[in-house]
């Protein structure tokens, strides 16, 4: 077995397993650890990080959970993921996650924070809101606030102060895990044959489940195996995924649309992961530094506020050409609202740029391929045969 085959067959263990024994054992190995459970796309897990607790990731139940009670919560016409999440509480997977993290990303999530509230009252359950205004002195304001109100729901949970040294600390550590988040999307983004997307998709995941300093190390280790080892350069398209930053996609759609000719150079999947552009600041105020970064220096998504109507859709075209993309396929989750409406818009900004692009939707638990493998296969060759870029 090769060194990037072996770390991805940890990954690959780590993302089956729906009973979190990772988690499990990290917090049985020391009496009194806390593990704080969070849905996508963003929560500061620098916070949680420096409360002593572990931030762990809820990203639904895959292809492999069977969803029984979860149905009876919800209307058949939303997405899956807030039924998969309640098939995990309600048939205890989550019975060792003491806290858990709803950010404001749709009404679904935020109608699954209260659901929460009263179906496990003994969860720290918290919808964690973002804001929706860029000035330091408004949003800025807002934002401080709010991480101060979470500092000190994970302080009584913890049974310790958070201290800004500690989130300091814990800023440093965070910054060097997106930085080689970061190094690993470059890479892939120049030698896509090195480093296929389901690998990388693997990686990413198991930065939710995973300490960071962990995590970090495993980032560091692939890159370096995977910049050693040779592997067939085949003539794919070059595509951005967009779309897909919560309910999360098949491994097997990732699979199945490099398979069918795509290099994907730069997706949405895991975006807590690399939320801030560039190191949040570690001197002076910690909890402003990180006010400062999201309403700065933060990803744009469908799911973030976009004031400024020029600006909307200009991530994506730059992302586009940062990775010498050559289109981009809209992947979003049934019935998902914040990808779905604005879609259209983001559309007509590629149109008028002159960026091919496709579009389909998915749930985690899609079964058929070959539809997408079709509509894929036959966007990537549309690209070689006639596309100009
Ligand atoms: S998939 Fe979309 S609609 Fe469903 S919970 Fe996530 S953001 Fe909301």
């Amino acid at each position: 077995m090769t060194r990037t085959a072996e770390i991805i067959s940890r990954c690959q263990d780590l993302f089956d397993d729906l009973h979190f024994a990772y988690a499990r054992e990290w917090k049985a190995a020391v009496p009194g650890r806390k593990v704080v459970g969070f849905m996508p796309f963003y929560v500061p897990r620098e916070l949680i990080h420096a409360a002593g607790a572990l931030p762990l990731g809820i990203l639904g139940g895959g292809d492999q959970l069977e969803v029984i009670h979860g149905d009876a919560y919800y209307q058949s016409y939303i997405c899956r993921i807030p039924r998969s999440t309640i098939e995990l509480g309600v048939g205890g997977r989550l019975d060792f996650v003491d806290g858990m993290l709803f950010p404001s990303i749709c009404d679904v999530i935020r109608n699954l924070s209260g659901m929460w509230k009263i179906m496990f009252p003994k969860v720290k359950s918290r919808y964690f809101d973002v804001p929706q205004n860029y000035r330091d002195d408004i949003g800025g304001e807002f934002y401080v606030n709010e991480l101060n109100e979470l500092r000190e729901m994970l302080a009584e949970l913890c049974g310790r102060e958070v201290r800004d040294d500690a989130i300091r600390a814990s800023i440093a550590l965070y910054n060097e895990n997106r930085r080689l988040v970061r190094e690993v999307y470059a890479f892939r983004a120049r030698q896509p044959w090195k480093a296929p997307s389901s690998e990388v998709y693997l990686l990413m995941r198991a930065g939710m489940i995973l300490a960071v300093e962990e995590h970090s190390r495993l980032l560091r280790e692939y890159l370096e195996a995977a910049t050693s080892e040779e592997r067939p350069r085949r003539d794919n398209s070059r595509v951005v995924v967009t779309g897909a930053f919560c309910e999360q996609p098949p491994l097997n759609l990732i699979k199945s649309t490099e398979l069918s000719g795509c290099y994907i150079v730069d997706d949405d999947f895991m975006l807590v992961n690399r939320w801030e552009n560039s190191d949040v600041p570690v001197e002076g105020d910690p909890l402003r530094n990180l006010a400062l970064a999201y309403l700065h220096n933060s990803a744009s998504t469908s799911a973030k506020y976009e004031p400024d109507q020029a600006q909307k859709g200009a991530y994506l075209v730059e992302a586009v050409k940062r990775t010498r993309a050559e289109g981009v396929i809209f992947a979003a989750p049934s019935f998902c609202d914040p990808a779905l409406l604005e879609r259209p818009m983001l559309q007509h900004v590629l149109a008028a740029h002159d960026i091919p692009y496709i579009a389909f939707k998915y749930a985690e638990n899609s079964g058929q391929m070959q539809p997408i493998r079709e509509q894929a296969g036959t966007f990537a060759d549309s690209i070689k045969l006639w596309s100009e870029r």
